[in-house]
């Protein structure tokens, strides 16, 4: 059986910066997926240590810069950072979560991951563009770069109904 990691926040876990979940429209999915035991929640960031609520992060080419066109990846090869909205650089924080999320995925054989669009960890298709502003931007989070470079397949949480029927095709075939 497919297992499927996924963020906390999606299945309702209230670990998001400010303290609230990001349920999702799909949870009649996710309920059946967590009944059938093949979900793996994580919160990349509260696993690394991060308090809950904590200060909004988003990724920038320099701490003190503004908006850039730097992705999760360029975190990873430390050509960009993270920091709060304080100016704090928490980057290494950031790698160390990627890394530890990767392996997670792997310890429990996870294909695939189901993760919160648009956060500097999670983010899959877009991020913030660095000024918190609300500007968004294409791109994706330093967790989900990490786990595309292992091969693990990536999908926002718009897209489980698309991971749902590919899971259901591939059982129908096998
Ligand atoms: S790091 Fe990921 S799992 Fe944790 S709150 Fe942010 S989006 Fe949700």
């Amino acid at each position: 059986m497919d297992r499927i990691l996924v963020s906390a926040c999606l299945i309702g876990r209230p670990v998001r910066y400010n303290g609230t979940d990001k349920k999702s429209g799909a949870a009649e999915i996710l309920e059946r997926w967590q009944q059938e035991g093949r979900l793996v929640p994580v919160c990349p960031e509260v696993a690394i240590g991060f308090p809950t609520p904590r200060p909004a992060a988003e990724i920038r080419a320099t701490p003190g810069g503004g908006a850039s066109d730097r992705q999760g990846a360029d975190v990873l090869s430390r050509q960009a950072v993270v920091v709060e909205d304080s100016g704090r650089d928490v980057s290494d924080l950031y790698v160390q979560a990627a890394r530890d999320t990767v392996a997670l995925a792997k310890r429990n054989n996870c294909d695939h991951a189901v993760l919160t669009d648009g956060s500097p960890s999670c983010g899959s298709t877009f991020i913030y563009d660095g000024t918190f502003s609300g500007i968004k931007k294409p791109g994706m989070g330093s967790t989900t770069a990490a786990l595309r470079d292992a091969g693990i397949t990536v999908w926002a949480e718009t897209q489980i109904a698309a991971l749902d029927a590919e899971l259901r095709r591939r059982s129908a075939t096998s």
